[in-house]
């Protein structure tokens, strides 16, 4: 049960499967089922499940041995016969640090329940480290969280920027001078736990999923020092052939140049829609409406990029992640706009576009739900 992220299993368990490899997806049935309903009955969950109520009487007992859920009570009805006991997941089991690497200056963790819940929050300053010395901030700001947590940890979550493969190694990050660095086998040696890095998009899109309520065929957008993207398929985050799905930041748009980027090309997303990018331009505007100018052309540069993206894979929503004061208004509604224009309404007129109501958290929430997703199999 400690590679659920990185089968390809799907996020979401919702039907039965073939008996061989039945019992750990019923597992996780169980566990996902009392995850997001809460308080049930052994014969609710068969009801919900589809199981059968030995089945569940059996994973029950299993579970509650391994103390991940508890009996609550009983339920109060008027139905003759013995009332009903009550089952939950134990939320007071466990709890889980994450911690967010995206940020330019800084490096954020937090210790969160098993809601995604921050309890206790710790960051520390990146003062330019790379190499090494980032690496050793991680497993400092680690050790801090992992001394606050009041109860045993379920595990460590890590959204890191760059490019991440599905063992935790981060094969590349600029940024911070990584190159096949093993940050999930530092991590896991270090403190012993269950550890899950991902890449920090990929990260905020389960955070969405999981706790922001997002659509199960979504693409989070991710504006900050770059650009990056994550992609939901049915509920399933999409990696690519080489780990770097979404990675649209340094896609060309449009065929009018643009500004030289950082890789060499110009016109790259990020020379639009980067969060320095984007203040520079802001800052040569003269009045209100050059400001509204720069602002609608990120937007309609990023519809442009996002739009055949959108029509191949039939998107339901796109969630914006950053700096809201820059995001949130003339750039969003340009991006809708020109997604609109460029794609066919019948299929795509319903797509919705809208900023995430996680705020800065969104990277450490998401940390905390790849470990759920990890060790539990719930999200
Ligand atoms: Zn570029």
């Amino acid at each position: 049960m400690t590679t659920g992220f990185t089968t390809g299993r799907a996020l979401r368990p919702t039907t039965k499967v073939l008996p061989e490899h039945a019992r750990g997806h019923n597992r996780a049935l169980v566990l996902q089922t009392l995850y997001r309903t809460g308080q049930l009955s052994r014969a609710d969950i068969a009801r919900e499940t589809g199981l059968t109520r030995v089945t569940i009487s059996d994973l029950v007992a299993e579970l509650i041995a391994e103390s991940l859920i508890i009996e609550v009570g009983q339920r109060e009805d008027a139905r003759p016969g013995k009332p009903a006991t009550l089952l939950d997941l134990d939320r007071n089991a466990f709890q889980i640090v994450g911690i967010d690497l995206s940020e330019y200056a800084t490096f954020r963790g937090a210790v969160l329940d098993l809601d995604g819940q921050i309890l206790h929050r710790a960051e520390l300053p990146l003062a330019g480290a790379t190499g090494a010395d980032a690496s050793a901030l991680v497993l400092t700001l680690a050790e801090q969280l992992v001394a606050q947590a009041a109860l045993p940890i379920l595990g460590l979550g890590v959204g890191s920027p760059g490019i991440v493969d599905l063992a935790g190694v981060v094969l590349s990050a600029p940024n911070l001078g990584w190159a096949n660095v093993d940050l999930q086998g530092i991590l896991a040696e270090r403190f012993a736990l269950p550890v899950v890095v991902a890449n920090d998009a990929n990260a905020a899109a389960l955070a969405e999923h999981s706790f922001g309520g997002a659509d199960s065929d979504m693409m989070l957008i991710k504006v900050g020092h770059g650009v990056g993207a994550a992609l939901l398929l049915d509920g399933t985050p999409l990696y690519g052939s080489r780990f770097a799905a979404g990675e649209i930041g340094h896609v060309v748009v449009g065929t009018d140049g643009g500004a030289e980027c950082v890789c060499g090309k110009h016109g790259c997303l990020e020379t639009w829609l980067a969060t320095p990018r984007l203040n520079a331009a802001l800052a040569d505007a003269v009045d209100e409406d050059a400001r509204t100018q720069v602002l609608r052309e990120a937007g309609q540069r990023l519809g442009i990029a996002l739009a055949p993206v959108v029509g191949a894979l039939n998107l339901a929503e796109v969630v914006l992640s950053g700096p809201t004061d820059l995001l949130d208004g003339p750039l969003a509604s340009a991006t809708i706009d020109t997604l609109r224009n460029r794609t066919m309404a019948e299929f795509h007129g319903d797509l919705t576009l809208r900023m995430t109501a996680l705020g800065e958290d969104i990277v450490m929430r998401g940390a905390a739900a790849m470990v759920l997703s990890a060790q539990l199999g719930v999200s």
